[in-house]
């Protein structure tokens, strides 16, 4: 079982599409996956066609030890893979959670139990570096980061980078950053052309070769209750997430 986050701390920057797709091109090329949403937005959940606000069990009761993955998770109709969802009840769990035994490793000790169940296990980042974040981060051994090709990429980027660092020195030796990942790309936008050079020049074989395009299918998505990639699976951009997925597989041999 592999864990990876999706991280940014910058809000918007295309994590939940990412998570979505990415769980779901995963399945299409046969994985077991499971998508864990901490973002107490709960638009991944609603993004895999799954009612947050009619969760008999979320990831709260997971953080919380109250449940378990195995009873919490169910499977998103249309997207071929589980998810473990999330509504504005973890929003309260950032409070909870302090006073609990081993805040932060709370989650990777629920998901050593599911560990023969899933291939791979994508985490879905709130915007933010709370302990809902850093739950994530000390269960995954990796962070992918999508990040748009604008003007203060870069130096958002600084930040994360910075923390993932500390997090490897100080709770979780594993953890490292799989890989940068190009998303919302216009290449007509010359700018975008140019920091993605920049990125490219910077990070060399951390940039990820697939680029996803801007495209409104993967936006549309979501209002249908599931991914770009089961939505329209001819459009771009649902292209796109097959061949990232197709690319983490090979990158992880
Ligand atoms: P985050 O989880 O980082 O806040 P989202 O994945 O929710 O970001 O994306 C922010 C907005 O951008 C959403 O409305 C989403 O539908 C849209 N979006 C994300 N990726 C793309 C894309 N490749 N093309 C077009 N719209 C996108
Ligand atoms: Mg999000």
């Amino acid at each position: 079982m592999r864990i990876f986050c999706i991280a940014n701390q910058k809000g918007g920057v295309g994590k939940t599409t990412t998570a979505v797709n990415l769980a779901a091109g995963l399945a299409q090329v046969g994985k077991r996956v499971l998508l864990v949403d901490l973002d107490p937005q709960g638009n991944a959940t609603m993004g895999s066609g799954i009612d947050k606000r009619a969760l008999p069990l979320s990831v709260y009761d997971v953080l919380l030890g109250t449940a378990g993955i195995a009873e919490a998770r169910q499977a998103s109709p249309k997207g071929g893979y589980q998810v473990l969802g999330a509504n504005r009840e973890l929003a309260g769990a950032e409070v909870e959670l302090v006073d609990l035994d081993r805040r932060e490793k709370r989650l990777k000790s629920a998901l050593a139990e599911v560990r023969d169940e899933h291939d791979f296990v994508l985490i879905d980042c709130p915007p933010s570096l709370s302990l809902l974040t850093l739950n994530g981060l000390c269960a995954a051994h990796g962070v992918v980061v999508p990040m748009q090709c604008e003007y203060f990429a870069l130096e958002g980027l600084s930040d994360l980078v910075n923390t993932i660092k500390q997090v490897h020195a100080n709770l979780n030796p594993d953890l490292q950053i799989i890989g940068l990942l190009r998303v919302m790309f216009d290449p007509r936008i010359t700018l975008q052309q140019q920091v993605s050079e920049q990125l490219k020049a910077h990070f060399g074989a951390k940039v990820f070769d697939t680029v996803i395009p801007r495209n409104v299918r993967l936006a549309e998505a979501p209002s249908y209750g599931q991914p770009g990639v089961t939505f329209d699976p001819a459009s771009k951009g649902a292209v796109a997430f097959v061949e990232f997925a197709r690319e983490m597989v090979k990158r992880l041999g």
